[in-house]
């Protein structure tokens, strides 16, 4: 920094003679219009804040780099992972989902796992959470499911009725309550947590044949969780436990990464598979479709900014390469949608040239102009339509995806695929879970639902009787529920245990 850069100046680099006392009429006088370093300063100080995200607030991030470690060009043809071997840079953020920007790390919730590979043919967003499945299959539904997390309408706080109320009536969610009320939903850092699409999406190859995948970053850390009475006491004594984890982690040269591995099916396979495909309350089991494992993320360079960086980061679902395509994925269709434009919100119509955002490795050259914050040359003199014969560019037909049949009627459809709901999370429970984590389960819902008024609490326990009965047996009895009762709710009807269990 030269002399000249050492002094401060006003946001158009005017020097300031003197940045402690104000302008006044005389020294004892109040303050004068005309002081335009004060105004100015505090008029940015009044606009420092932009909208929190709605959803995911909370959260911290770090670049990296992420290699490919096996040949993939039999089922996709994105350029990024074209070779074995090949580096691409990547930034990550993690995040919690439904506490606000100054809430406790230790948060029972989803963690958000969001990767931005900054390709040659422009960024390529992974956004995805550290479950492999999620509470609710139709987006028409995530407003008010996120309302139910958040804070009650009267009293500010969260509410253990609205919460299970919710879930209760939407029995779809067994599958990641189970999940998230496992040791597994307090991790206890985010180097110790996985990432998984949930979503399937499409690859497709150079030759137009395309494929269903799923997407399992492994942490090469160890899953490693907090109890519930770790995670409440980090919650008070340190709340940004994983956020200076994270950051400490790296500052010191101690490099997280996850191996990615991919499950990947055939359109035959899809359509003979017992589970449907593009239901993300449901996992891909294993030993049906066996993991391949594809590549490597390393995470080893911190943020300088954190507002610049991570506050600013944009993720979008929508920003997929040639190689790489939605499914009709319902809940994915609708992310497609509201990520671009909560940052549209957030960051304004020329978010992506905030040098987070911006594609590194393949720079933007499309018709787009002007808007809010056009921080570079707007496309300068050229061509600002297309087609044009000005010599502006257009489109590759090779960035085309192979198209997929689809037919059907118009309407609202619930899911009829034979998908039994309570099944996944009733084996997670069975053949998974260890004694302990069935323990730690039980003992998690138990301190949660309790709080619960006693219709929905046994309503909710039908549901876990419904996945397995010693589950819901001990849910029962921790809760002191009336068990003959559970039990004759399981055998209801969904609708008839809403109506029997109505206030
Ligand atoms: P597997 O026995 O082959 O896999 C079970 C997987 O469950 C493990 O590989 C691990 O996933 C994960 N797991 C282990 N402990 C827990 C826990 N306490 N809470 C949540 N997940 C845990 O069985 P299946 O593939 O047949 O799946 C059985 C159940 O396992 C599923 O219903 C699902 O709930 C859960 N699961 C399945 C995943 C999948 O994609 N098939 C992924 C994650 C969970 P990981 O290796 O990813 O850590």
């Amino acid at each position: 920094m030269s002399d000249k850069d050492r002094t401060l100046t006003t946001a158009f680099g005017i020097p300031v003679g003197d940045d402690q006392n104000s302008l006044t009429a005389g020294p004892r006088g109040p303050i004068l219009m005309q002081d335009a370093h004060l105004l100015e300063k505090l008029a940015h100080f009044d606009r420092e804040r932009i909208p929190e995200r709605v959803v995911h607030a909370k959260g911290a991030g770090a670049y990296g780099y992420f290699e490919v470690t096996a040949d993939v060009t039999q089922w996709t043809k994105a350029k990024f992972l074209s070779s074995v071997g090949k580096r691409t840079e990547v930034f990550a953020r993690f995040s919690t989902v439904g506490g606000e920007k100054g809430s406790a790390d230790a948060a029972r919730d989803p963690r958000g796992f969001a990767v931005k590979f900054y390709t040659e043919e422009g960024n390529y967003d992974f956004v995805g959470n550290n479950t492999p499945v999620f509470f609710i299959r139709d987006p028409l539904k995530f407003p008010d499911f996120i309302h139910t997390q958040k804070r009650h309408p009267a009293t500010n706080c969260p509410d253990p009725d609205m919460f299970w109320d919710f879930l209760s009536l939407t029995p779809e969610s067994i599958h990641q309550v189970t999940i998230l009320f496992s040791d597994r939903g307090t991790p206890a850092t985010y180097r110790h947590m996985n990432g998984y699409s949930s979503h399937t999406y499409k690859w497709y190859n150079a030759r137009g044949e395309y494929f269903w995948v799923q997407y399992h970053f492994k942490t090469d850390q160890g899953i490693k969780n907090l109890t519930r009475q770790q995670a409440q006491a980090l919650k008070g004594s340190d709340p940004d436990h994983a956020t200076r984890d994270l950051h400490q982690a790296i500052a010191k040269g101690d490099f997280p990464s996850w191996t990615l591995e991919m499950q990947i099916l055939t359109p035959e396979q899809a359509r003979d598979f017992k589970w449907d495909i593009t239901d993300i309350t449901k996992v891909w089991p294993h030993a049906e479709v066996p993991p391949i494992k594809i590549g490597k993320l390393v995470l080893d360079r911190n943020p300088v900014n954190y507002f610049a960086e991570v506050e600013q980061a944009a993720f979008c679902p929508g920003n997929l390469v040639p190689g790489i395509a939605i499914s009709p994925d319902k809940m994915l269709q609708a992310r497609v949608f509201s990520y671009h434009d909560t940052h549209l919100h957030r960051l304004g119509p020329n978010y992506h040239l905030i040098p987070v955002n911006r594609p590194k490795g393949r720079p933007e050259t499309s018709y787009q102009r002007d808007g809010f914050m056009r921080t570079d040359d707007g496309g300068g003199s050229g061509p600002n339509y297309w087609p044009n014969s000005f010599g502006g560019p257009g489109p590759d037909p090779a960035a085309k995806e192979p198209s997929i049949p689809l037919e059907g009627e118009a309407d609202r459809y619930a899911y009829s695929f034979p998908n039994d709901d309570f099944v996944q999370p009733g084996n997670l429970y069975r053949q998974v879970m260890t004694e302990t984590d069935r323990a730690n389960l039980v003992g998690n819902i138990v301190d949660h639902l309790g709080g619960a008024q006693k219709r929905i609490q046994l309503r909710q326990t039908a549901i876990f009787y419904k996945a397995d009965p010693d589950y819901g047996t001990r849910v029962a009895q921790g809760l002191g529920l009336d068990l003959a009762e559970v039990k004759r709710l399981a055998t209801l009807s969904q609708e008839e245990r809403a109506a029997a269990t109505a206030a």
